[in-house]
């Protein structure tokens, strides 16, 4: 934690202007290609995350009363100028996470598809009608936004994970508080600028950074009526824990473990790519990225000198090197523990293939650099196979039977995703209904679901029954009413001029 007033000083945004809050406390943003600090972040306090959380409250009666059409129309505008401003958004990103510029880029794509799912708000939103349930009773359903929602988001996608939760919770009608990475949290600050230009009126969209003191004041507060946090698998068993005993509505998306499981019949330069691919992509910093390679039958020793061509190829360097294709990890403790998971795993007597420690990248000495590793003959006792090692290191662990396969999937207490490589139809039907896993890919191996479907793993990669982003986050971010009417029906009994008698 730094205190040199020095930096640049990245603030808080409340009520649609940033604001620096009353905290003495701040936390170091760093290039993690340097390896040094480039600014520094406001710490929020308790009462900063009230003001922002009070903002949101006043928003919201006209926001939730603003018309499907005139939300629809802000949410189209947001979209153009998120598209705009993507290299501006990127090269934030890149500098502060690591990440390429391009990877970056890739991000952003993925966020925007849930953003144009927000603007289908229209059709999202629709409720049911039942006519003449009884004589004269028709029955139909609406879904009402909560209040204020709090967002609350790790540093590996600092622009996609938060565009996950707002753009749907805001289309529904909501405010939100975001509560972005303090490690990367200047690309929030630019989604909230657009989102004030795209014309989103001031306080629907709020962004506080911080620590734990801020996250304890969002899950404390008693104006906050839901909760989407999405980070590691402790954190979010506390996060849904304390929200939920607090009253609110919580999903919380935890860590994972990811198999790709290649079958013998499997084209071996397709799981070869597959596998580089997915491991080191974003420096194994995906919470979908593949990280235990399980090799059914006799491929593996084909398999290990594909990947191992494949690796020498990667360009490790500062996402400044636009031949970069992996960057540094985000921080020093990052760096620091998978190079001490690298060590226990040798000691644990895994075959280390490819050891990404010690590279050198020049001019950047000092950054957090680990270059791709691999390990072959991997058991499911070491604790690299155990442990979300969150870098670019992929395990191997060779079984004889796709039920062993999948027998170490169900074991494995994470289940976000898991990928099966196979030209067999039959066996990837069997994977398919037998995988433990929230998402599975069929020869893709990060099957991240398009934005029109939800997001969201089993087990403990995921705390609360909803999903995220898709029909899922309409369902979170709404609560329903059932609403049931008994009109009669008016008689007509058609133009009569005659004088009204007794007997008409
Ligand atoms: P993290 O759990 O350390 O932090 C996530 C958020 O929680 C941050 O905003 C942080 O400030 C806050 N936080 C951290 N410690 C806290 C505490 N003690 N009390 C309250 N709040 C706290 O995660 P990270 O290192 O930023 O991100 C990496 C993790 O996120 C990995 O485990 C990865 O698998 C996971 N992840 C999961 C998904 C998914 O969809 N399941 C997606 C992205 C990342």
């Amino acid at each position: 934690m730094s205190t040199t007033a020095e930096l640049r000083t990245i603030s808080h945004w409340v009520a649609g202007k940033l604001v620096e809050g009353e905290g003495d406390r701040y936390g170091d943003v760093y290039d993690p290609a340097r390896g040094q600090v480039a600014a520094r972040v406001a710490f929020a306090t308790p009462r900063d995350v009230d003001r922002a959380v009070a903002a949101a409250k006043e928003a919201f009666p006209a926001w939730s009363r603003t018309s499907l059409a005139k939300r629809t129309e802000i949410m189209f505008a947001f979209r153009e100028l998120l598209k705009r401003h993507g290299d501006e958004v990127s090269n934030l990103i890149a500098s502060e996470h690591g990440k390429p510029p391009s990877d970056a880029a890739g991000e952003i794509a993925r966020g925007l598809e849930v953003v144009e799912l927000a603007c289908s708000l229209s059709v999202m939103l629709k409720g049911e009608f039942s006519e003449q349930v009884s004589r004269n009773v028709d029955v139909y359903s609406v879904r009402q936004p909560l209040g204020v929602c709090a967002g609350i988001t790790p540093f590996n996608f600092p622009a996609m994970v938060p565009l996950w939760m707002f753009p749907i919770a805001l289309a529904c009608g909501n405010t939100f508080v975001l509560k972005p990475s303090e490690r990367d949290p200047s690309a929030s600050l630019v989604l909230a600028r657009l989102l004030k230009e795209a014309g989103l009126p001031d306080g629907v969209f709020n962004v506080v950074h911080g620590d734990k003191v801020a996250v304890d004041a969002l899950l404390d507060h008693p104006d906050v009526a839901a909760i989407s946090f999405v980070g590691s698998t402790p954190i979010a068993k506390y996060i849904y824990g304390r929200g939920a005993s607090n009253g609110k509505r919580v999903q919380a998306l935890g860590g994972a473990k990811n198999h790709l499981v290649a079958m013998p019949d499997a084209d071996l330069g397709a799981v070869a790519d597959a596998l580089t691919s997915s491991a080191y992509g974003s420096t194994g910093q995906r919470c979908m990225a593949i990280s235990a390679a399980v090799v059914v039958g006799d491929i593996a020793d084909r398999l290990v000198p594909a990947l191992k061509e494949r690796m020498a190829k990667l360009r490790v360097g500062p996402a400044t090197d636009p031949k970069a294709e992996l960057g540094p990890l985000v921080s020093k403790e990052a760096k620091a523990r998978v190079e001490s998971l690298i060590e226990r795993g040798v000691q644990e007597g895994a075959t280390l293939v490819v050891d990404g420690r010690g590279i050198r990248i020049p001019g950047h000495e000092e950054g957090f650099f680990v270059g791709p590793t691999l390990f072959d003959r991997v058991t499911p006792d070491m604790e690299i196979y155990k442990q979300e090692i969150f870098g670019p290191v992929l395990v191997m662990l060779r079984v004889e039977t796709l039920d062993e396969a999948l027998a170490l999937i169900e074991r494995n207490p994470y289940g976000n995703g898991c990928s099966i490589f196979t030209n067999d139809g039959a066996a990837a039907r069997h994977f398919e209904r037998h995988a433990s896993a929230g998402m599975v890919g069929i020869n893709v191996p990060i099957p991240v679901p398009v934005g029109s479907y939800s997001f969201g793993g089993w087990k403990s990669s995921l705390f609360g029954d909803q999903h995220i982003y898709g029909p899922e986050g309409f369902r979170f971010y709404t609560r329903a009413k059932v609403v049931t009417t008994r009109w009669h029906e008016v008689e007509t009994v058609g133009v009569n001029l005659r004088f009204p008698g007794g007997h008409t």
